[in-house]
């Protein structure tokens, strides 16, 4: 049995969280002079067509917000997190679970860099199993590095930077193996053929799934990071968060857009087609070695000499991600799929080199 209590640090199980002035009251009560704010005035009052209340704190558990994305999830409000986007929630996890300068996660090369990134600023040992050659995780060897400190696994499924989706065999072994808690990162999962994980293992003792309105959804201005978990993992988030970590702007803009799953499957179906496009088109070129099947909006690409299509594509004023110090990565590049437009430039400038 996972005993979830043997996982969280010692500090923050006997944490005494911030009481915030509104997480005790509600928005019924009238006069509101419980935190310090302004009563005289209301900044949006400065900014035309801007909503009304910006003087006032915003809801500390982004109540709508969480009806909202329970309703386009189909996951319970109770066992949603929102975080300043997903990188909030990775930054959690860490402090919840892992001591500093004790406690080890297992993360597998190549992946998203944060991981390792936050592993280090919270001085917590990352352990690295590197995907196999065919990005899939090396469930053996995984097994094998776990040792009583590890308290984390980290998986991206579709995987950044090679974007394939991760064998659902090996999430749901690792889920029912791992006496730890496995982070299963979906931020790419809309643009994948096949269903998220998350109503399948949001509710396991062990499971956080993370996912994201920055990338499908179009709002990564807005920082909307999602954790889906079980109660008791998602009260954990809640007692650690800062109060107020999701601005009024975001939870009112993102309610809004929510309404418009219509048009984001619109933008996803032309993206997709745009990705098949410009993979069967690149597929042409002569220096260009692979082009990695891709579930997420992003192709990995290996070229024969990759500093120099780098160089060129600079060189018209076109930005692509160089992954190829990552392990596997060898030679290649993330172009992440742009509009047909920015597509066609890609291509006139390759095909030109
Ligand atoms: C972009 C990305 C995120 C970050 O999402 P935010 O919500 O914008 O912080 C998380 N995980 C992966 C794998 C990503 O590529």
């Amino acid at each position: 049995m996972f005993d979830l209590d043997r996982f969280i640090r010692e500090n923050i199980k006997n944490l005494i969280p911030y009481a915030s002035a509104r997480s005790e009251h509600s928005r019924k009560d009238e006069v509101f002079l419980d935190a310090n704010e302004n009563s005289m005035g209301d900044f949006s009052t400065m900014v035309e067509g801007f909503h009304p209340g910006m003087n006032r704190y915003p809801d500390p558990f982004q109540k709508v917000l969480k009806e909202k994305i329970s309703g386009v999830k189909g996951v319970p409000t109770g066992n949603i997190f929102i975080g300043n986007g997903s990188d909030e929630a990775i930054d959690l996890i860490f402090r919840i679970f892992c001591s500093p300068g004790k406690d080890r996660v297992i993360i597998c090369p190549p992946t998203y860099g944060m991981y390792e990134v936050i592993a280090n600023i919270n001085d917590v040992r990352v352990c690295k199993v590197n995907l196999d050659s065919r990005f899939q995780p090396d469930s053996k060897t995984i097994m094998e590095s776990i040792d009583g400190q590890t308290k984390l696994i980290f998986l991206c499924s579709p995987n950044n930077p090679s974007g394939n989706l991760v064998n659902r065999e090996i999430i749901n072994r690792l889920a029912a193996s791992f006496n730890g808690i496995l982070v299963v990162d979906e931020a790419y999962i809309d643009f994948s053929g096949e269903k998220s994980l998350v109503e399948d293992l949001y509710s396991r003792p062990n499971v956080i799934i993370l996912q994201t309105l920055s990338k499908a959804w179009a709002m990564a201005g807005l920082r909307i990071g999602m954790a889906f978990a079980s109660k008791p993992i998602i009260d954990l988030f809640n007692k650690v968060k800062p109060p107020y970590n999701i601005s009024t702007a975001s939870q009112i803009m993102a309610i809004k857009a929510l309404n418009n799953v219509g048009i984001k499957n619109q933008w996803l179906r032309t993206i997709l087609i745009e990705r098949d496009r410009l993979s069967c088109e690149l597929s042409r070129i002569s220096y260009v070695i692979r082009i990695y099947p891709s579930d997420a909006n992003y192709i990995l690409v290996r070229f024969s000499d990759h500093n120099q299509v780098y160089k060129a594509l600079l060189e018209n004023k076109i930005v692509v991600r160089d992954r190829s110090s990552y392990p596997g990565c060898e030679g290649c590049l993330r172009i992440t799929i742009g509009t047909r437009e920015e597509n066609d430039r890609v291509l006139e400038t390759l095909k030109r080199f």
